[in-house]
């Protein structure tokens, strides 16, 4: 077969692309390092059984009904709202508290009196249902507000960004600070969007399920940069010069060779633990954010629904800084304007190519919610083929 595109890469921005092209009549190659579809939403069976997510846990959720309802053709849902909760040190021992921090939190870390009385300041000075920053917490001229907001800052926030991305207090970045929300409500979603779920049969019979067209050929095991060249503003294809459209969503940086250095980024280790019991934790995610060396414990059968008695998965997440060896897998792409200027060159670079499009997490160097690289694979293949996104 002689292909119209081809596309680096089989999770959410490769394989949609790859739908769309393929409907419109284009003939796609799809080329995937991995032994499986899916990208770091892949989930498979663990040898007890439990169904995973390999790569850290997924939930879906959006506000996007376009991307839900082009979703909806390859999976039917379960409905599923995440909960996660914040496990710290306690008088008597440990308590949990929902996060984002709201007045169901206020309650347990404060008690029934002080904590109506701080419900009371924080509603009429804001309104019930807002979402209200630390930063605006701390600016209230009642100082009870303001002790408010160095609490949800010491207890929910601040070790557990530590954690995640190897920084100081100093070295975080105010801006994101400032943004740690207060819920006002006793909402104890994580997500508040219209759509939320999990695929019923998993994330990898969705991705298998969008690929399944004749006019898609997927090659797993299959490092693109070994059969891509890109000289003197023409692409190669196993030598020979290829004219259509290319979508790449690999590491920018490693399709250039790290020709102007790398690109930093966070990875994880993840450690899976499985037990003789129905279910371990009280709730999806628990954060640790006070303590402990890792980040938070998912337990699988609460996202995903399965029954299965008597054994039950969890993971762990241990964040440290990506060193580019072996085996290890960019998670995280960090954002400041050093890494935002090194990955501007590599952008000017892979432009020298009209036809190659950096697409994904990794292809643009930015953090994107499943549902965001959703969008943006539809806005361009839509754009490929010519028709209007909306
Ligand atoms: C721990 C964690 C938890 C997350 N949880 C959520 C969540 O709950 N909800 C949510 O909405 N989002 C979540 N996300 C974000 C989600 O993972 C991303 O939105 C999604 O993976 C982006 O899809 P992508 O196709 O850009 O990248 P990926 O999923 O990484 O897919 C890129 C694919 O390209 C392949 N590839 C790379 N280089 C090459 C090459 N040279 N040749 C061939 N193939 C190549 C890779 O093997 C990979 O399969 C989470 C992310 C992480 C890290």
């Amino acid at each position: 077969m002689t292909y119209d595109s081809i596309i680096a890469g089989a999770g959410f921005a490769g394989a949609v692309t790859a739908r769309v092209l393929a409907e419109a009549g284009r003939r796609v190659l799809v080329l995937e390092q991995r032994p499986h579809v899916g990208g770091n939403a892949f989930d498979c069976l663990d040898e007890s059984g439990i169904l995973i997510h390999q790569y850290g846990p997924h939930i879906f959720h959006t506000n996007d009904k376009t991307v839900f309802d082009f979703l909806s053709r390859f999976t039917v849902w379960r409905t599923y709202e995440h909960e996660v909760v914040a496990n710290l040190p306690a008088e008597n021992g440990r308590m949990e508290l929902p996060v984002p921090f709201n007045l169901a939190s206020l309650r347990l870390a404060f008690g029934p009196e002080r904590s109506a009385q701080l419900q009371e300041k924080l509603i009429s000075a804001y309104g019930a249902g807002t979402k209200v920053t630390i930063l605006q917490l701390r600016e209230a001229t009642d100082p009870a507000l303001s002790d408010l907001a160095q609490y949800v800052y010491d207890h929910i926030f601040v070790r557990y960004t530590m954690k995640q991305w190897g920084q100081t207090p100093e070295e975080i970045d105010p801006a994101v600070t400032a943004r740690v929300p207060v819920f006002l409500s006793e909402d104890c979603r994580y997500f508040q969007d219209t759509y939320q779920g999990m695929p019923l049969h998993g994330y990898t019979a969705l991705f298998e399920n969008m690929l399944r067209h004749d006019n898609v050929d997927l090659r797993l095991n299959t490092d693109a940069r070994e059969h891509l060249r890109f000289e003197n503003g023409t692409i190669l294809l196993d030598g020979a010069e290829f004219t259509g459209d290319v979508i790449y969503s690999g590491p920018a940086d490693e399709l250039f060779g790290c020709c102007f250095g790398r690109l930093p980024y966070r990875t994880l280790d993840f450690k899976f633990e499985t037990f003789p019991a129905d279910v371990v934790q009280s709730h999806g995610t628990v954060n640790y954010t006070m303590d402990e060396d890792y980040t938070r414990i998912t337990e699988f059968k609460h996202l995903t629904g399965q029954v299965r008695p008597g054994v039950t998965t969890t993971v762990k997440e241990y964040s440290r800084a990506y060193t580019g060896a072996d085996g290890e897998i960019p998670y995280y792409a960090i954002a400041n304007a050093d890494t935002a200027a090194l990955y501007a060159k590599y952008a000017e670079k892979a432009a020298q190519f009209p036809r190659l499009h950096l697409l994904g997490r990794l292809a643009e160097y930015r953090y994107y919610n499943m549902d965001a690289i959703v969008a943006g694979a539809l806005a361009l293949s839509r754009k490929l083929i010519g028709e209007s996104a909306c």
